[in-house]
């Protein structure tokens, strides 16, 4: 399996040369040259597999270049009971006939984010001891990505993990989650500014290739295409465990921010999964419902981009929407890749120029409408209002951003097929809105009743990128 950039100017490279990094040379994110699909036979052959050895038969597809054996050590490695508290990861909970609820936020920091970046620390560690390499993690975090990137790391010889937070603006419990980690490897560094600052300090490092390469720089944001395959296998999962024979459709439904979650989706449906509808919610940043409402894309600016209630998926662009566009195009079509680059470069010109671009009128389009896609928007008092709903008919407490999925799923529901939510956090993440909901806070799993009195390190600096790179300059050893 060869990799090629969605910008079409880049070398083909194998899995390992893209994992580390972040953007292809050309700008673009990093696609796979064909989608593989399974055949009946062979789907029905996976459906009763356990988890460990599903995501081997999924991921061993697209990744070539580490030995199988090795692969699957790391995989089995991975998913255990221990880490996810269930021997079925990510467990399936029916609320009512047709409608269920798919659990993907056992893992440490109890958000579904776990379950790619857990696999990506057993996987980066294995592929840097290969190279004989080190790694800086650099990135920026507005709450679930940060905690999750370090919790997979830590304790890992050859990987440390420099995290910019927006300094008193995450949820206490995240912000205690991630402050109060105590590893040598880890450095939490709060940032006087809100998120887009922290992922411009990111950005502003990552360009300048003399000091990337000089301290080693990597990344784990969401467009690593490691976590992406591994996002890949609970679709199977999910599946499998809501229909009793292949033959079954569901559709599924997906809170989202930066189409990484639903890009995983996508990919399952396009390698044989019997998904009908992908149905893509969002909060009052809605910028990617109107993409599949309208035809536009229009990413908005930090000032346009609102703080709510389901802040993980406060995103002013979506980073992934990218690769789905390339595949839009005919990227994977028989020769079509050449034309599908081209297209894609001339797409994100125009958005850089004209802060946005309209596929309405275009041949494009209507692969966008056979796609499966469909979207929704949520706000504030649907989530308060579904998180009480639910909680009153099925007993389940669900989370703000799980909220956002079953308040746009139930609005898009159709009776003959059964749906599944995607559950992305669990409630003890964001208190204050279940409490609004419910009058009192949620319960918290074993283990996290008073992560708050924990001792909290972090250091503080100024939205500025210079200032982050001497402080990275005197924690790395040369
Ligand atoms: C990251 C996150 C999302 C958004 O997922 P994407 O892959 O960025 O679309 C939704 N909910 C929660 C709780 C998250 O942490």
């Amino acid at each position: 399996m060869k990799y090629l950039s969605t910008r079409g100017g880049a070398e083909p490279r194998s899995f390992s040369d893209i994992l580390l990094e972040g953007l292809m040379p050309d700008g673009g994110l990093a696609v796979p040259e064909t989608v593989p699909r399974f055949m009946k036979v062979k789907l029905d052959a996976l459906r009763d597999l356990a988890y460990p050895q599903l995501a081997f038969e999924i991921i061993r597809l697209y990744v070539d270049d580490i030995p199988a054996q090795d692969l699957k050590a790391l995989i089995e490695k991975t998913y255990t009971q221990d880490v996810f508290g269930t021997a079925e990861i990510t467990p399936v909970t029916k609320l009512e006939p047709g409608f269920a609820l798919l659990g993907c936020s056992n893992g440490p920091t109890l958000a579904f984010k776990d379950i790619a970046m857990q696999f990506l620390g057993h996987l980066f560690e294995y592929v840097l001891t290969k190279q004989g390499r080190s790694l800086n993690i650099l990135g920026a975090t507005s709450g679930d990505t940060g905690s999750s990137a370090e919790y997979a790391m830590k304790g890992r010889a050859n990987i440390r993990v420099f995290m910019l937070s927006p300094h008193g603006r995450m949820s206490p419990f995240q912000q205690a989650q991630m402050y109060s980690l105590d590893d040598p490897n880890i450095f939490n560094i709060a940032i006087r500014g809100v998120f887009d600052d922290c992922q411009d300090i990111v950005k502003a490092v990552s360009n300048d290739a003399r000091f990337k390469g000089e301290y080693r720089i990597g990344a784990v944001n969401s467009i690593n295409w490691g976590r992406i395959v591994a996002q890949v296998v609970y679709y199977f999962k999910g599946y499998f465990a809501l229909s009793s024979s292949n033959d079954e459709m569901i559709d599924v439904v997906v809170p989202s921010g930066n189409f990484g979650n639903i890009y995983a989706g996508y990919l399952a449906k396009r390698m044989g999964l019997p998904i009908r509808r992908l149905i893509l919610a969002t909060n009052e940043n809605d910028v990617l419902h109107e993409f599949f409402e309208t035809g536009c894309y229009r990413p908005r600016k930090s000032d346009e981009t609102h703080a709510t209630s389901s802040p993980s998926m406060d995103i002013s662009k979506a980073s992934n929407f990218e690769r789905f566009i390339w595949h839009v195009c005919g990227g994977n079509e028989e020769n079509g890749a050449r034309k599908a680059g081209d297209r894609v470069a001339s797409l994100w010109r125009e958005l850089e120029h004209f802060g946005g671009f309209d596929l309405s009128e275009d041949a494009e389009w209507s692969e966008v409408r056979d796609s499966g896609f469909l979207s929704g928007a949520s706000s504030h008092s649907a989530r308060v209002y579904t998180i009480k709903s639910v909680f009153e008919k099925f007993g389940v407490v669900i989370d703000p951003h799980t909220a956002d999925g079953v308040s746009v799923g139930r609005q898009l529901r159709e009776d003959e097929v059964p749906m599944l939510c995607i559950e992305t956090a669990l409630p003890a993440k964001f208190e204050a809105t279940v409490k609004e909901a419910l009058g009192r806070a949620p319960t918290r799993p074993a283990g996290y009743e008073d992560i708050e009195q924990l001792p909290q390190s972090f250091t503080v600096l100024d939205a500025d990128a210079g200032e982050v790179m001497d402080f990275i300059r005197d924690h790395v050893p040369q």
